[in-house]
């Protein structure tokens, strides 16, 4: 279990992307994103990274997850529960 932030701290300020290249997360296009999404494997802030991407429609790689994935998941979710 994970301690919670300290009040007044971001989730932000947990990422494991902060103390690496920051460039492997902003990749080019056609650029491989899988070694970005590995580190985002270790990162205790992944699910918060996650929705907020998700949220904000950001590009890159948030939450281990690829603009892709992202995208698929959004869609998956826009879609109505089966009766
Ligand atoms: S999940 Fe990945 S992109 Fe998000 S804060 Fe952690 S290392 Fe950075």
């Amino acid at each position: 279990m994970t301690a919670l932030p300290p009040a007044g701290t971001s989730w932000r300020e947990y990422g494991l992307c902060a103390q690496t290249d920051p460039e492997l997360f902003w990749p080019e296009k056609g650029s491989s994103t899988a070694e970005a999404r590995k580190i985002c494997t270790a990162c205790e802030v992944r699910l918060e990274c996650l929705e907020y991407a998700l949220t904000h429609g950001e590009p890159g790689v948030w939450g281990g997850t690829s603009e892709n994935q992202r995208k698929a998941i959004r869609k998956a979710r826009r879609r109505p529960a089966a009766a």
